[in-house]
């Protein structure tokens, strides 16, 4: 159990018994807990060894707040809900219907991950549509005893939201601020269908706008140099879909295209980083995917065949 500030933690959920990919928050005070984004299945014993940690009993969970549906954030929610059908998951409206039906999801992930999808995320059960609360950014919500604000942030994936909390000053942005392990490259998570570089700029300086004294990544933990990081963010965001351009006008076929972007993408990050914390942005970005949300952008940006 790490700590935020007083009544806001955060649980380093092992994936796969590896440290620092995948980063679960809590929240909890008088009006009970929630859990942002409690991560996937295959991570959900860790999750409940971190709320004991904490105190925290499930009957006190109230809420799970979900930035966005991608298995790694929010892969376990069904199956929680399964167990405690108490809570509410507070998603944004254009995840909600995905999350009551995944069926679509786990169909598109498998594309990805094939028969590596159940060890890699378990079980991506159903949430019930009454346990749905619906968000499409601009609220307050009441969560734990504070009052957080919900901005639609796109880019990453379309139905992306943050959560702030102005008592704190911390932002809870799920992928919206990148992946950044230990200080390392900032590095903008691109997987296919949703990416929108404009989108993306436009929902980083919707997170500036609260002028945040501290950003939570899932991938991974507290950020304070929160306009560098941003900064360097949109400029890492710039490199890496200028390199799946400069491939999508070369010639060969997207999987070259895919490998090629993967080989440039690590050749960068060993720039910047030690081999072993390079290996720990494998597992958290999977970067093999990362060039299929660029090529898709570019294509229907029109800017390639
Ligand atoms: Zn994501």
């Amino acid at each position: 159990m790490n700590t935020l500030t007083q009544g806001l933690t955060w649980v380093d959920l092992q994936f796969h018994g590896r440290p620092q990919v995948i980063a679960a928050a809590l929240v909890h005070g008088r009006g009970g807990v929630a859990i942002i984004d409690p991560g996937p299945t295959t991570c959900l014993q860790t999750l409940e060894l971190g709320l004991q940690a904490s105190g925290i009993r499930w009957p006190d969970v109230r809420q799970i707040l979900l930035t966005h549906i991608h298995l790694d954030h929010a892969g376990a929610t069904g199956t929680i809900l399964r167990e405690h059908p108490h809570i509410s998951v507070l998603v944004h409206e254009r995840g909600a219907r995905h999350i009551a039906d995944p069926s679509r999801l786990i169909e598109s992930a498998t594309r990805i991950y094939g028969d590596r999808m159940e060890h890699f995320w378990g079980e991506f059960a159903p949430v019930p549509t009454s346990n749905l609360v619906p968000l499409t950014g601009g609220e307050r919500i009441e969560v734990g005893g504070r009052t957080f604000d919900v901005a639609y942030t796109p880019g990453h994936a379309a139905h992306h939201v943050s959560f702030f909390d102005a008592s704190s000053g911390i932002a809870f942005v799920g992928d919206t601020a990148g992946v950044c392990i230990n200080g390392g490259y900032v590095l903008p998570p691109t997987p296919a269908p949703d990416i929108d570089v404009e989108l993306w700029t436009a929902s980083v300086d919707r997170i500036l706008a609260w002028a945040p004294a501290t950003l939570m990544l899932t991938h991974f933990g507290p950020v304070t140099t929160v306009r560098p990081h941003l900064a360097a963010l949109l400029e890492n965001l710039k490199t890496t879909s200028g390199i799946a351009l400069s491939l999508l006008k070369e010639a060969g076929t997207d999987e070259e295209r895919s490998r090629a972007f993967a080989e440039k993408l690590r050749h960068v990050l060993r720039s910047h980083m030690t081999e072993s914390q390079v290996t720990t942005y494998v597992v958290a970005a999977a970067y093999e995917h990362l060039f299929s949300g660029l090529a898709r952008y570019w294509r229907k940006k029109g800017a390639v065949a």
